[in-house]
């Protein structure tokens, strides 16, 4: 950075900063950039990761809310080689940046207060990304990779998981950042795997969204509007279970059904 002053930290933006050059190096590692990648960084902050990411590649996208930040990094030596969108990264329509018809890779050490959101952002264009390597909260990546049967597991869980394949790759402690944060983060990678088509997953995010607003009730009052008990018993699924008992499969054949 040329400017001299240290940029204002603005929580509601959820800045922490990594500063940890070893954690870096192994995100980089993680990441694995090769130089004709095109490669999406949504808030590059000061650019821990934008400027060693850089070393590996032609040019970078990146997002970022903070005019304060944006600028800074239009004025660094790497200014050629950045395309800077100064905007909210959950309206941004992810389309605009594809040439030649190139799949994205999306990184990003997320602002953890809008994690979730921009996930499900994310998810609406997922044919469009190779792969994601995200940082979120550890209790956000385990909520992302839990299996049925468990308190973790929810509507984040089977959105993601019927979509792509997902790895939680290391954890990060709060000592990495600056501010510290008061949460360990998770730096999971994501795989597309686009294996369903758009009106099943619209279906999916459907039943999804209804089932777990009533996480308590039985699976097939959760269901009602959508199936009565005996389809819901032919498709093998017991009506006795609530949301949380329901496989991924589980969901993805109710959206099929729901389909046909
Ligand atoms: N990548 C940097 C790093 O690792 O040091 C910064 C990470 S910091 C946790 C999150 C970054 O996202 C900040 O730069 C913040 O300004 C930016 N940000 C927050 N909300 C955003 C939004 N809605 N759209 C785009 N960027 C956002």
């Amino acid at each position: 950075m040329q400017k001299k002053t240290k940029p204002v930290i603005r929580k509601r933006f959820g800045q922490n900063f990594l500063h940890d050059k070893n954690i870096i190096q192994k995100i980089i590692r993680s990441i694995n950039p090769k130089i004709d990648d095109h490669l999406l960084e949504i808030g590059p902050g000061q650019g821990a990761l934008t400027f060693p990411l850089l070393e590996h590649l032609k040019k970078i996208d990146v997002i970022e809310i903070d005019k304060d930040l944006s600028s800074r990094l239009q004025e660094s030596n790497h200014s050629n080689n950045i395309n800077i969108h100064c905007m909210d990264a959950l309206s941004f329509d992810f389309k605009s940046v594809v040439k030649d018809n190139k799949k994205i890779r999306l990184i990003g050490n997320l602002p953890y207060n809008i994690s979730t959101p921009l996930i499900f952002h994310i998810l609406k264009s997922n044919s469009l990304f190779e792969d994601l390597h995200i940082m979120v909260q550890k209790e956000v990546a385990d909520r992302m990779i839990s299996g049925e049967n468990k308190k973790t597991y929810g509507r984040l869980s089977i959105a993601i998981q019927a979509r792509c394949n997902i790895k939680k790759l290391f954890n990060i402690s709060p000592n990495a950042f600056f501010p510290k944060p008061k949460v360990i983060s998770s730096l999971v990678r994501i795989t597309p795997n686009n294996n369903l088509d758009e009106k099943i997953l619209d279906s999916l995010d459907d039943i999804l969204k209804t089932v777990f607003s009533k996480r308590r009730k039985k699976i097939s009052n959760g269901l009602k509007d959508y199936f009565s008990k005996e389809e819901i018993k032919a498709m093998g699924i017991d009506c006795e279970n609530r949301p949380e008992n329901l496989t991924v499969k589980d969901y993805i054949k109710l959206s099929n059904k729901r389909c046909v």
